[in-house]
């Protein structure tokens, strides 16, 4: 087989690898300095008063939702095309996720379906940034103010994007990053809170450790969890975090070579990104044209797979997910543009190290599968 080329792989330097011996050289090895050092770089990089540094994405966002007094008889309004920790946080609350269909060109929350989805039960609204891009996000913190509703954004996608002259991360009560190995930074596992709001940090601060509050560590003052972040994350945190800049101009530029190289395809049709958007980029996701049907898309990701290059569908609908269909009723066509979306998505190759070369090759195969495909219906041109 040809060279094999992986979906995802994380930017680790011997920075990372010394500073996780370091801590290793020290007795505190969770609760210590490095998680409040990581929690600093975030307070300035968003402008956000409070950083709570936790175990994962999912992690913040099921505190996040805690804290925004989520529960039981709560509707929350989301988008069904994401990863599906954006609905599994407000699952686990016991509050129904009400999803929102999504705009083609951002793949984000459709700002005009939003209004039809309020009830009297609206509480608060899970807003993505789907695969990195902001757009709309201002227009949904707007919308929150207007109808009163708590507005988390779910920024696990997004980290180092800037929409107008907005911060990612910088929107609505709280925010939420994740650091799983595939995104912009990586701590391993591990996630990280912002607010502006004194008693949503503080009460994040107390659902990440059991629920204590202030001094004593028997103390339990509500139902709490073990949602911490160890100093051996933290320590890779900081760096990755000091290196941010040089990680996010790399995958602009691998973004940028396939832009250049997808940009005139028949095939597919590249992201589209507006001059009001720096994009930080999370993945890099190419949608099938017209020209095939939905069921090529996961043919082609398996060829692409047998010549050796990870490829992915990001993301099924969530509102179809097998438990989340059968606990609300949900069925194929209730969110038709997110199936639409869905069905014709394919996920390439991306991460820091890929070189022009190997994109080249990614392209090429992409070329030569989607031909195939075609020529199998009988369509080539
Ligand atoms: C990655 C991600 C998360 C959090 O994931 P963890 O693996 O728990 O850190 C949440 N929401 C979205 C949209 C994500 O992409």
């Amino acid at each position: 087989m040809a060279q094999q080329i992986p979906l995802s792989s994380p930017d680790i330097t011997q920075a990372e690898i010394d500073a996780v011996v370091d801590v290793l050289h020290t007795p505190t090895l969770s609760i210590g300095p490095r998680i409040e050092s990581f929690e600093e770089q975030f307070t300035k990089l968003t402008g956000r008063r409070h950083a709570v540094g936790v175990s994962s994405g999912t992690a913040g966002l099921h505190c996040a939702m805690v804290a925004a007094g989520v529960g039981p008889g709560d509707e929350v309004l989301t988008t069904p095309f994401s990863f599906v920790a954006s609905t599994n946080c407000i699952l686990y609350t016991g509050a129904r996720p009400v999803f929102v269909d999504i705009d083609p060109k951002t793949l984000n929350i459709d700002m005009t379906k939003l209004a039809a989805a309020v009830t009297p039960k609206t509480k608060a609204i899970v807003g993505v940034e789907a695969f990195g891009h902001p757009g709309g996000m201002p227009e949904l913190e707007q919308f929150a103010q207007k109808h009163e509703l708590l507005l988390i954004e779910d920024s696990c996608e997004g980290l180092g994007g800037i929409v107008g002259k907005r911060q990612i991360g910088s929107f609505g009560r709280a925010s939420v990053f994740g650091f799983y190995p595939n995104k912009q930074i990586t701590t391993g596992e591990g996630g990280m809170i912002l607010t502006d709001d004194d008693k949503f940090a503080a009460a994040c601060r107390a659902l990440r450790n059991q629920g204590r509050e202030g001094m004593s560590w028997l103390a339990h003052q509500r139902l709490g969890y073990n949602y911490r972040l160890s100093e051996i994350n933290a320590a890779i945190g900081i760096v990755q975090m000091r290196r941010l800049p040089e990680l996010l101009e790399a995958r602009r530029r691998v973004a940028g070579d396939y832009i250049t190289r997808l940009m005139t395809s028949r095939y597919v049709i590249v992201p589209t990104i507006t001059e009001d958007i720096s994009m930080s980029w999370f993945v890099f996701v190419v949608r099938l044209t017209d020209l095939f049907e939905p069921e090529d898309r996961d043919s082609i990701i398996m060829q692409m797979r047998a010549e050796g290059i990870g490829c992915s569908n990001y993301f099924p609908p969530i509102h179809l997910q097998p438990y989340v269909a059968r606990q609300f009723g949900h069925k194929p066509g209730d969110f038709p543009v997110c199936e639409y979306v869905a069905a014709r998505t394919i996920a390439l190759p991306f991460f820091n190290q890929l070189q022009p070369r190997q994109v080249q090759i990614v392209c090429e195969t992409l070329d030569k599968v989607c031909e195939t495909t075609l020529m199998k219906h009988g369509k080539r041109m």
